[in-house]
């Protein structure tokens, strides 16, 4: 994790945008199928305070309620996913590759492995936690 408390990060157009001025999490790579299906491919997220999360340009975030315990944010505009929210979670998580470089994370654990797509296959030195 970098001394740096600040961080900034946007989507592929910059219809959103957003500054996270706290630490970051490390990343965690997430193979659920609700991530593959709304990344495209596995999802990689840090997480930050909410209070240390603030939205800079919010003209076209949009919101999908993607299960009972969570909403995904995403751009409207260019479709990039940005924000995984859990409710009642003092965190935000962050889809990593939104973040403006250099970032300073490194990726610790990978979850949801027996949940994993067929077409690839686990890089086996991330260490993987079990549900
Ligand atoms: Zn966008
Ligand atoms: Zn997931």
């Amino acid at each position: 994790m970098l001394t740096s408390t600040r961080f900034t990060g946007s989507c592929l157009c910059g219809a959103v945008r957003y500054e996270v001025t706290g630490p970051l999490r490390d990343a965690v790579v997430c193979h659920c199928k609700m991530c593959r299906k709304s990344h495209g491919h596995i999802g990689a997220y840090t997480a930050a305070a909410r209070d240390a999360f603030h939205l800079i340009e919010s003209r076209d975030l949009k919101w999908y309620r993607s299960s009972g315990i969570a909403r995904r944010g995403f751009c409207g505009k260019c479709g990039g996913t940005l924000f995984w929210d859990g409710t009642g979670r003092h965190t935000i998580s962050i889809a990593a590759g939104t973040l403006d470089a250099p970032t300073g994370l490194r990726t610790v654990v990978q979850i949801y492995v027996e949940s994993k797509g067929d077409y690839y296959d686990v890089d086996t030195a991330i260490p993987i936690r079990r549900a």
